[in-house]
């Protein structure tokens, strides 16, 4: 077999190579070897991942519901104090209005709002519940200065 007429060099009009072309038949039989090295090289130029929501904690939540020991019936209820979005179940929105980021057995509920990304807190009491919402951009100048310029105060 003459190797070099074998493998293709596909070149532009001013001679660059752009690709090689492997006949088929090689291909298939070191496919399998080369593909991780292949991947690994394309994968260095591949765009990045779209950024998404991790998955919801839905066995804290199912375990919170299972040992619901508030005096109200089991609530799933969210609003966005900042947008005015709500819903009387996240569960069955669909699309989601509200994103579960956290849930504790404690009584303490994060909620992120899909609607205007802000930060939602949803505190279980006895015989209450308090809802806090944070919008996400905002940060806060005052902590950052703190930090900021802690090293240098005395
Ligand atoms: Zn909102």
């Amino acid at each position: 077999m003459d190797t070099k007429s074998d493998i293709l060099y596909l070149c532009n009009a001013q001679g660059e190579v752009l690709s090689v072309q492997l006949p088929i038949q090689v291909w298939t039989q070191i496919e399998a070897k080369v593909m991780p090295l292949v991947r690994e090289a394309l994968g260095k130029s591949a765009e990045p991942e779209e950024e998404s929501l991790p998955p919801e904690p839905m066995t804290d939540w199912q375990t919170l519901v299972e040992y619901w020991d508030f005096k109200y019936p089991v609530n799933t209820e969210v609003h966005c104090d900042v947008c005015a979005s709500s819903t009387e179940d996240w569960t069955k929105d669909e699309p989601r209005k509200f994103w579960l980021r956290a849930c504790n057995l404690g009584g303490l509920l994060r909620y992120r709002c899909l609607n205007c990304q802000a930060m939602i807190t949803k505190r279980l009491y006895k015989d209450k519940i308090k809802f806090e919402a944070k919008p996400e951009q905002e940060k806060d100048p005052l902590l950052n200065a703190v930090y900021g310029s802690g090293s240098t105060r005395k």
